[in-house]
């Protein structure tokens, strides 16, 4: 698997990008600079990767002899609400279905899927997230991101 392509954050060309009702990029409108084109352009090619990505990990999980798959979003303050839903969901392997359950959810996605790891080891683990400030914080990996928003992006201390 090769390393994921260089993205451009999307944000600063806002005004240019197309979202459907639920906030996600379905597009770039018609006489965007050339930079804007650049940044949605590198965002689909990520997401080719992620979703050639997302197929090798649960063909690797079935040949392994696994039979679920656990959804990761990534925790941080631009996780989408639908990505941050599925945080943590188990799901059968059979029925992954890109856009429903399995990465890529939509245009700048960065979720992945992981195998299933037991209560005790999540519990004894740690996950990577970002608090508002955008600082890099670990987290215990049993803390979702319902869990996760409201402790520390809603509500921090
Ligand atoms: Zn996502």
């Amino acid at each position: 698997m090769s390393s994921p392509p260089p993205t451009i954050p999307m944000r600063k060309w806002d005004k240019y990008v197309k979202r459907n009702d639920t906030g996600h990029i379905i597009g770039i409108v018609d006489g965007a600079p050339e930079l804007a084109k650049d940044a949605y352009n590198r965002a689909i090619d990520y997401n080719k990767w992620l979703l050639e990505k997302t197929a090798n990990d649960l063909k690797k999980m079935v040949d392994a002899g696994f039979e679920h798959y656990q959804f990761v979003a990534t925790l941080d303050e631009v996780t989408c609400p639908i990505c941050g839903s599925l945080d943590g969901n188990v799901f059968k392997i059979a029925d992954a279905a890109v856009g429903v359950n399995s990465p890529p959810m939509h245009i700048g996605c960065r979720c992945v899927t992981t195998i299933v790891f037991t209560d005790e080891k999540l519990a004894n683990s740690n996950r990577f997230a970002r608090d508002r400030d955008g600082r890099g914080i670990k987290v215990r990996a049993d803390v979702f991101y319902p869990q996760y928003k409201q402790k520390y992006i809603d509500n921090p201390e």
